[in-house]
């Protein structure tokens, strides 16, 4: 049974839930990531760091080795090298210190937090900063805003947020510090850093458990069919036999009905 869910589970299973399937319940790896993901990791570890030290050279070190054990763990789908990802993450870096310097003070980062959900799946989330009235979330690797998925940032942000509330009495400010990007000659390049202030409406907070309850519902269904929409068949590191030999799970109830 599955001990708990994430924003990144959700995720998962609003792009392929028979891809949730696979890595969730199965528990089988999933061995192929963007680069842009496998950037994003790497930037919030020397971003953690950096907001600890406040040491430009010690967080691109720690960006460095980062991206040096990903690309040794998982294959990194796309035309960008490890070279140039951590180029890109140098200047990233560099121009965050400019920036913000030493200002920004978190009481905590990477705080761990659990919403404790009576007789359902819980939900454990990390805030990358947590300050005394704020969160501040960082939006490195992939496309940070997409109005055609509302559960992807929205639900991320409110589950801080909520969680937030569960644990200090009251609702945070938030805030996504975000990478921009831009191409040139074909290849993507940091552009420039964003802050951008988001307004919760604490009213309509709690309708965002919705995308919970439908994970949990198909799992209490069993019921985990493969993607209609293929484009994210492209990426998939279980496209081909896994995919195709993975049955879905289903319980004995629906086994029955069928
Ligand atoms: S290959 Fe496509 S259908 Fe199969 S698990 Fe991956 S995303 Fe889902």
């Amino acid at each position: 049974m599955l001990e708990h869910l994430s924003p990144s589970s959700v995720h998962t299973f609003f792009q392929c839930p028979h891809k949730f399937y696979i890595n969730k319940i199965e528990g089988i790896p999933d061995r192929t990531q963007y680069a842009m993901t496998v950037f994003g990791t790497a930037m919030h570890k020397a971003l953690d760091i950096y907001s600890r030290v406040f040491d430009i050279r010690v967080s691109v070190d720690v960006l460095t080795e980062t991206l040096k054990d990903l690309y040794g763990q998982v294959t990194v789908n796309t035309d960008m090298t490890e070279c140039q990802l951590t180029q890109m993450g140098t200047i990233a870096l560099t121009e965050f210190a400019m920036k913000f310097g030493a200002t920004l003070v978190p009481v905590e980062t990477e705080f761990p937090i659990t919403i404790k959900r009576p007789n359902k799946i819980d939900i454990k989330t990390i805030i990358d900063y947590l300050d005394e009235d704020k969160i501040i979330d960082y939006k490195l690797g992939k496309s940070w805003f997409n109005t055609s998925n509302p559960y992807d940032y929205e639900l991320n942000m409110f589950t801080y947020a909520y969680a937030y509330k569960e644990h200090f009495g009251k609702w945070p400010k938030l805030y996504i510090i975000r990478a921009k990007y831009r191409q040139k000659d074909r290849q993507t390049i940091f552009g420039d850093w964003v802050v951008d202030e988001l307004n919760l409406q604490e009213d309509k907070a709690e309708d965002y458990f919705y995308f919970y309850d439908t994970v949990e519902r198909a799992i209490k269904d069993g019921f985990f069919p493969r993607t209609l929409d293929k484009k994210f068949c492209g990426y998939c590191s279980y496209k081909g036999s896994t995919c195709a030999q993975t049955l879905p799970y289903i319980n004995k109830e629906v086994q029955n009905v069928l």
